[in-house]
């Protein structure tokens, strides 16, 4: 990557907005590296199709601000999640949750899963020339890694943004998450059909509906809704089901 032909355009600080929205504003190193990651990911977007979202107020509101959010229900962080918390990004793309949260919080370890090679490389390169030591990356799939000895289980945070359906969503993080873990599952719109199949999903997975929350984004003004899944027992085996059947035959 060559961040020399990358775009001067620098994000908007949006201190206010943080502090009003989250209760927590950025320290100078912090809005350092988003500067930096917002700069890789367009240069990154030359080559590689990461994202749609390039505006530089865009880019602050839908992938900072809204990866950040999530993780701060009712506008205040997860609490703990500060502390050597083991955090999943399912699907992570180019970066989305999983990399704003590391920048957050530098002594949880964040873990940024995606089926896809060529996007686990370019993260691979972000976390180098970031230098972010407390996130790594994991090429596979949701439905194989939460069958892992290693991760299933093992996680005290799932996050998961604009992978699939909200039952695949359920299917493919609650696996990895420990008992009195959390998954959240980044939504736009949210219809009253969804929440029928969401709790129908979550019984079986061994987790509950904790919250729903709907907010709106504090730019443009988009709708979104998280949802806070807890596992109360441990996931059947069967979970999650193999590749691709999750997506075909939805619980
Ligand atoms: N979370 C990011 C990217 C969303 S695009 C964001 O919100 O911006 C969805 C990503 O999920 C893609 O990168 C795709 O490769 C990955 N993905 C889809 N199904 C997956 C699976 N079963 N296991 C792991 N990654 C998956």
């Amino acid at each position: 990557m060559d961040l020399e032909s990358s775009p001067i355009t620098n994000l908007p600080e949006m201190v206010e907005i943080w502090q009003k929205t989250l209760n927590w504003q950025p320290t100078n190193a912090q809005e350092d590296k988003f500067q930096q990651l917002y700069q890789l990911i367009i240069a990154g977007n030359r080559q590689l199709n990461l994202t749609r979202i390039t505006e530089p107020e865009e880019f602050w509101e839908k992938h900072l601000w809204d990866s950040l959010r999530g993780i701060a229900p009712k506008q205040h962080f997860i609490p703990g999640i500060e502390k050597s918390k083991r955090i999943i990004d399912i699907g992570t793309g180019a970066g989305f949750p999983g990399i704003p949260i590391s920048l957050l919080f530098p002594n949880s370890q964040v873990t940024l899963l995606d089926s896809t090679r060529k996007k686990i490389t370019f993260i691979e390169e972000i976390l180098s020339i970031l230098a972010i030591s407390n996130a790594k990356t994991l090429l596979g799939r949701a439905e194989e890694i939460g069958q892992e000895y290693e991760h299933r289980q093992h996680y005290d945070v799932a996050v998961i943004r604009a992978v699939s359906n909200v039952s695949v969503c359920a299917e493919y993080t609650l696996p990895l998450v420990k008992k009195g873990g959390l998954a959240v599952i980044y939504r736009g719109t949210w219809t009253q059909e969804e929440n029928e199949s969401l709790e129908n999903a979550v019984i079986q997975l061994g987790g509950v509906i904790e919250l729903i929350e709907e907010f709106s984004t504090p730019l443009s003004n988009s709708i979104r809704h998280c949802l806070y899944l807890r596992k109360v027992t441990n996931t059947p085996i069967s979970f999650p089901r193999a590749v691709g059947i999750p997506v075909q035959k939805p619980l």
